[in-house]
């Protein structure tokens, strides 16, 4: 008999989710008054979309610069750690064999991130600390620049010409050699081929869009894009930029940077970087939404793509586009494992 479509569905997703950036620090962070926030608030989306690894990005608002970055770091790991121990369905992994370990025991496993390093304050040893506390990837800038190099304007143009800083040439060696993934999202594209151009790791850009669809520098080309796939890397698709215009703003259209990614790189260089942050944006004042569009954009969330149990939708989509079983299978999950496998 021929398998339905639901099971054909069900059957992909039994495979596990992996999600390379979520905010979710920087929410236990601001909750730090409340309990068992990953239990109550998170577990129900998760468990629905099976997300079974999470990139869980240690991130600092503005607000907390630059007196305060590694103070809010620390307390954002804190939460993390404290959440995690107080659920038995949670795993904070540091290697992937812990992955593995938390995907065959049915727990969903956390790989710290942290995106901007504004919490190292331009010491390499705190990148050692950092380290003894779980970070395993690191993207050296957010929209900003630091002490490491400078992000990816949200125009088609306009961040500085240069590239990393010394720092930021010593982080990124450093992260090799302790076996830290190298996170290209958000650079600027000076840093982007310099760090190519000094390491020999496959590299990730953890979540991003194709400028194709969306000409910002925050996003990445298709030179840029040939360039991953030529190094074996893995690009995760983000959900909240994948175009200028909200009716464009569609499961298809993301479906379209996924297949454009694919074309230029081979399957296996596309992953899952939902970067969901709808859940944020709607806890914020207007005064904080109208910032964040003069700063960077007014994000456009897809409706049936919002939050991590919207997670099947894509799968169905994926399969009414025409991809084969293990294509669906490389995005979802196989792409990122084999990163966590070669580097971690
Ligand atoms: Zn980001």
């Amino acid at each position: 008999m021929k398998e339905s479509i639901e099971d054909r569905i069900r059957r992909l997703q039994a495979g596990g989710i992996i999600d390379m950036h979520f905010d979710l620090p920087m929410d236990l962070y601001e909750k730090r008054e409340h309990r068992d926030v990953l239990e109550t608030e998170f577990l129900p989306e998760f468990e629905t979309g099976n997300i079974s690894v999470v990139g869980a990005a240690i991130y600092i608002e503005d607000r907390y610069l630059p007196q305060n970055g590694l103070r809010i770091a620390l307390d954002q790991i804190a939460r993390l750690y404290a959440e995690t121990a107080a659920s038995e369905r949670f795993s904070i992994c540091k290697s992937y064999r812990e992955i593995q370990a938390a995907r065959e025991t049915g727990k969903i496993a956390f790989l710290i991130t942290m995106e901007g390093i504004e919490p190292l304050s331009a010491d390499l040893n705190q990148l050692h600390v950092f380290y003894e506390l779980g970070v395993r990837s690191i993207g050296l800038t957010h929209a900003r620049t630091n002490a490491a190099g400078h992000g990816g304007v949200f125009a088609a143009s306009g961040s500085p010409r240069e590239g990393l800083s010394a720092f930021g040439h010593e982080v990124v060696r450093e992260c090799e050699t302790l076996g830290v993934i190298i996170d290209l999202a958000h650079i600027n594209p000076a840093g982007f081929e310099e760090i190519l151009s000094i390491t020999t790791k496959p590299p990730i850009v953890s979540h991003t869009n194709v400028r194709r669809y969306y000409d910002i520098e925050r996003n990445i080309s298709d030179e840029q894009i040939k360039t991953i796939g030529k190094r074996r890397g893995v690009i995760g698709v983000n959900s909240i930029l994948v175009s200028p215009r909200e009716d464009e703003s569609t499961l298809d259209r993301y479906v379209d940077h996924i297949e454009h990614i694919a074309n230029l790189t081979g399957i296996d260089g596309v992953g899952i970087g939902f970067d969901f942050f709808e859940f944020i944006y709607r806890q914020w004042p207007e005064s904080r939404q109208k910032e964040l569009a003069a700063k960077f954009t007014t994000p456009h969330f897809i409706p049936d793509l919002t939050n991590h149990s919207h997670a099947r939708n894509l799968i169905r989509r994926l399969i009414e586009r025409g991809f084969s079983d293990i294509d669906i299978e490389k995005i979802l999950h196989r792409n990122w494992l084999r990163i966590f496998e070669e580097v971690l």
